[in-house]
């Protein structure tokens, strides 16, 4: 393939750790590309969600790219959960030893995507029209914002800040009294560093969340050598485990383990940190009885931890299965709220009225603020998607397609949207696994299947609707297996109001997805229609 005509072979729309790869590789095969990114800078998710205590809750060594062992063994990461802004110093150090930021335009928000006689034209806020053959989508699962309706939100005269698009510019908070709505992974993750700074701080919590310290420290030098020379383990372990790394658990069933037996193993899970004490046990993720046991023994620590009887179990989550929400990781959370100037509303008993402009007025009073945070997540999976505005063959656009769900092949196809390709989309295991590996997976598969395009003169490559359907329903099913359908949460879209409740991710693993992905190509990507 080649520039035809001002007509790209692909175009690449993101450039976080998924658009970047994506870009390198189509590069490396002569694909003539381009990538286009809303952000002046690489890093996706990573450039935006800057706000203090920002951190990746999956350990440094498997957050990191695996496809370029060079790569992989000079970068040096410093703790065992890397910050965010040595993420993104990561993400910029492969864009610029790639060479690709030449081959990107930043700044540049893509608002408009049909396609017609073999291309799609792709519209932009820049009033740029770009012509490719084929898209890809790499727009994460985790950066539409949520601004929830919270009525008086425009009229608030202080500071307005949301985690998700924090400043570049520091933010003075030193003797200010700031409020934070939102209590999930990053309101968890940037309560306790407001409170070393501001005067007051008042957590406004909806629901509260299930939460592990990350026990982050300094990587030794002893860690970086065996991670460099288990690479080739690492690199099996992608294909060959559910989550895309190893998770050490006993291998036991929680319900067929003694109770003393059992609090030991949880007790090593909580003392060792990050999300591991969740695979403790096999059966804690899909039976209900098994599952309340380790979610008592998250309760007991929040007790222990929290002086106040009172303010613990309002900090307590109750009512719905752990896991079910995404599992916080966190530093000193709920140590926090024992500091006399850190205030809990629980909004399930004082709601919000509306945002005044000198704070919040809940039904039971008022709270003066000088900075009031959004930590109040995102539109996920679809949100970034359906705000691309693609258009399908007949001129539907992909949000009205997908108003009762999001409908894929694979999660990474979309019948009806013919060239399209889209990087952990809805369908595909997304959140559910090491985001890094399943990145990895797509831009590996969609390479190979742009590479057949190219060998075999295929100039179209569409979903069969009849194969969408029976992923849709094999997404489902397996969901169905799951405690996660029993809990309003985002994996639902349940966040978003008006939203439709379908569970997106493929709870399968991503060993069983890339079978089914290997199977799809080997077979001549069965369910795709090609010309
Ligand atoms: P989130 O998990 O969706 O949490 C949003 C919070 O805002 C929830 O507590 C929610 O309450 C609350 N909220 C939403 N609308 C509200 C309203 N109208 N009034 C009051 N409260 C409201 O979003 P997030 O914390 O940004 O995290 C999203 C995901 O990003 C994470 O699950 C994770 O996958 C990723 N992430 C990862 C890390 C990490 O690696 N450590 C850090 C940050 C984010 P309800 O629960 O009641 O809806």
């Amino acid at each position: 393939m080649g520039s035809l005509g001002g007509v790209l072979d692909v175009a690449v729309i993101g450039a976080g750790f998924a658009g970047m790869h994506m870009l390198d590789q189509l590069r490396r095969h002569g694909f003539d590309c381009h990538a286009y990114e809303s952000a002046p800078g690489v890093g996706g998710t990573w450039y935006w969600n800057r706000y203090p205590g920002a951190r990746c809750d999956v350990e440094s060594l498997d957050y990191s790219y695996l496809h370029d062992r060079e790569l992989y063994e000079a970068w040096a990461w410093s703790s065992r959960f890397a910050s965010q802004p040595e993420i993104l110093r990561y993400a910029e150090h492969f864009a610029e030893r790639q060479d690709l930021l030449p081959h990107i335009t930043f700044g540049t928000t893509v608002l408009g995507a049909t396609f017609a006689d073999g291309s799609w034209t792709l519209g932009t806020d820049t009033g740029e029209q770009v012509r490719a053959r084929f898209v890809v989508t790499a727009v994460g699962c985790m950066s539409a914002v949520n601004t929830p309706p919270i009525p008086g939100l425009e009229q608030f005269g202080g500071t307005l800040l949301r985690t998700a698009r924090w400043p570049t510019e520091p933010v003075e908070l030193t003797g200010r009294r700031v409020g934070v709505i939102g209590t999930g992974s990053s309101g968890v993750q940037l309560v306790p560093e407001l409170a070393r700074e501001a005067a007051e701080l008042v957590v406004f919590q909806r629901t509260p969340n299930f939460s592990v310290p990350a026990r982050n420290r300094p990587l030794t030098e002893a860690e970086r050598v065996a991670a460099v020379t288990e690479y080739e383990r690492k690199v099996v372990h992608a294909s060959t485990t559910r989550f895309g790394h190893p998770v050490t658990g006993t291998g036991r069933a929680a319900l067929a383990t003694e109770p003393a037996e059992r609090a030991a193993e949880f007790d090593k899970g909580w003392e060792r940190g990050g999300t591991h004490i969740v695979a403790t046990f096999t059966d804690t993720g899909r039976d209900p009885t098994a599952n309340a046991v380790l979610a008592e023994y998250f309760r007991d620590r929040i007790r222990e931890t929290v002086h106040d009887e009172q303010l613990a179990r309002a900090l307590t989550p109750i009512g719905y299965p752990i896991g079910t929400k995404r599992l916080c990781v966190d530093d000193g959370y709920y140590e926090t709220f024992n500091h006399s100037h850190v205030e809990l509303v629980d909004l399930r008993h004082d709601p919000i009225e509306e945002v005044t402009e000198t704070g919040i007025r809940t039904r039971s009073g008022d709270y003066e603020l000088d900075v009031l945070v959004l930590a109040t997540g995102f539109d996920a999976f679809t949100g970034s998607l359906t705000r691309l505005g693609l258009t399908d063959r007949a001129g539907k656009a992909l949000a009205d397609r997908w108003q009762d769900g999001p409908r894929s092949y694979l999660g990474l196809a979309v019948a009806g949207f013919p060239n399209l390709f889209t990087l952990t989309g809805p369908g595909s295991t997304m959140v559910l696994s090491n985001v890094m590996r399943a990145i990895e997976h797509h831009v590996e598969w969609v390479r190979e299947l742009l590479l057949h395009a190219r060998s075999h003169g295929i100039t179209e490559v569409e979903a069969l609707e009849s194969a969408e359907n029976d992923w849709v329903a094999r997404v489902a099913e397996l969901a169905g297996r799951t405690l996660y359908p029993h809990t309003d949460s985002y994996y639902l879209g349940a966040n978003i109001e008006g939203k439709a409740r379908v569970f997106a991710p493929f709870a399968g693993g991503l060993d069983a997805y890339r079978r089914i992905c290997d199977d799809v190509a080997a077979q001549g990507y069965r369910g795709f229609r090609t010309a």
